[in-house]
């Protein structure tokens, strides 16, 4: 049981003592969270970007195949094909210019948005806030990866979540649903995120919780990772649903009602990978259930089949200690992208997944396809390199702009 909840884990939680005993380093630290406000302070002052920038001899993921070389022209921020004014040009030498957004993350740190810049990931959507200030300094942050971010997550009061994770955004009742629906956006959160687990909210609670932010014309997102909170989860019409099933996969029947009701699901097949491989971590988080990552695989199965939205999302966790830390947030989304091709996706559906469908699904508009006026979120991988034929080779990075700003590592 804690083991499926250690596996959404995330951020919306407070101190823990699991997160504590893994890694030392506690998100909502005073302290971490004081050096973090002064390094996106100090850097948030970088320039915007000027001037023109053509980019030739580059081939364009369009969403369904990649095209011919052909020029893109960097205008500020945003995407041009005129190519009047240009001041500089660079030779793409016949690299693929597709995007990637992760779908589900979770980060706390400055040193996060440069390794996912460097990875080429240049919209990340948070999926808990547990500091609205820190939340507001890693959103503006020009020329790094932009960080959208659901609120505090609404967790029920004794539930593993709150007992075992520290999580404090109880919601007691229905009755309670409204006012911390309306907290959460009034602090500038994009989504409303909460939590589905077997002693968690019960149904009507849920329900209201969905229904609050459906109230006020926004999205909810929820968590659910074994099989009886998956039901929760699709009766309650959340949006977005989180993670699959590790220990009964969902059924046909349960995939189609997400489908008709126009849900869709970002599975994380990397967080169910990464912690059914730790045996160490399993010994203790399991709690004696029969987890498995072949259930997590069967249920992605189940999903494609009944033709849901599945977005790439991670879990990557930069204050999750030895197994998630800070480097390797980024290039988990480069391994999600394999893990669902192995499960069974083309290679396009799986580039499809961290790019046009959550642009679609998350609504993110003016991003993530190379148009006239999108955002300059652009990630060049080397010549020869064809992700269609090998999904591997989104690896193959050449370089990288967040909006119209080339993201340098630093040497
Ligand atoms: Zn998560």
């Amino acid at each position: 049981m804690q083991f499926i909840i250690y596996l959404l884990l995330t951020a919306l939680l407070g101190p823990s003592s699991v997160n504590g005993y893994l890694s030392g380093r506690h998100e909502t630290d005073g302290s971490h969270i004081e050096t973090q406000l002064e390094l996106l302070g100090a850097r948030s002052q970088s320039t915007p970007p000027t001037g023109k920038i053509a980019l030739t001899n580059v081939r364009v993921f369009d969403g369904w195949t990649i095209g011919e070389p052909s020029t893109v022209v960097i205008d500020g921020d945003s995407i041009t094909f005129d190519p009047r004014g240009v001041h500089n040009t660079i030779d793409g030498e016949g690299g693929v210019l597709p995007g990637l957004i992760d779908s589900h993350i979770h980060l706390s740190t400055l040193a996060s948005l440069k390794s996912l810049s460097s990875y080429g990931i240049t919209t990340v959507m948070s999926m808990g806030c547990t500091n609205y200030t820190l939340c507001a300094a890693l959103r503006n942050q020009v020329g790094l990866t932009t960080f959208f971010t659901a609120g505090e997550g609404a967790v029920a009061r004794n539930s593993t979540h709150a007992t075992v994770f520290g999580a404090t955004g109880f919601v007691n009742s229905p009755s309670e649903a409204p006012e911390f629906v309306a907290n959460v956006f009034g602090n500038g959160s994009e989504y409303m995120k909460l939590i589905a687990e077997p002693n968690g909210f019960n149904q009507a609670t849920h329900d209201a919780l969905v229904s609050a932010t459906h109230a006020l014309g926004k999205v909810a997102m929820t968590h659910a990772q074994d099989y009886g909170s998956y039901e929760v989860a699709i009766r309650s019409r959340t949006n977005g649903i989180q993670h699959v099933p590790f220990d009964i996969p969902l059924t046909e029947e349960m995939a189609q009602r997400i489908k008709q009701q126009a849900q869709y699901v970002t599975p994380t097949l990397n967080i169910g990978k990464i912690v059914t491989a730790n045996a160490t971590l399993v010994s203790i988080l399991s709690g004696g259930m029969n987890l498995t990552y072949q259930a997590g695989v069967a249920g992605v199965q189940q999903l494609m089949h009944a033709g849901v939205p599945l977005l790439a999302g991670t879990d990557a966790n930069d204050a999750a200690g030895s197994f998630l830390v800070g480097d390797t947030i980024g290039i988990t989304l480069h391994r999600e992208l394999q893990y669902l091709t192995e499960a069974g996706m083309s290679e396009v559906e799986a580039l499809r997944a961290a790019t046009v469908v959550p642009s679609i699904w998350h609504n993110l508009i003016g991003r993530w396809s190379i148009r006239e006026g999108y955002r300059a979120d652009l990630l060049l991988l080397k010549p020869g390199s064809d992700p269609l034929r090998n999904i591997s080779q989104t690896l193959d990075i050449a370089r990288v702009w967040n909006g119209g700003i080339e993201y340098v590592p630093a040497a």
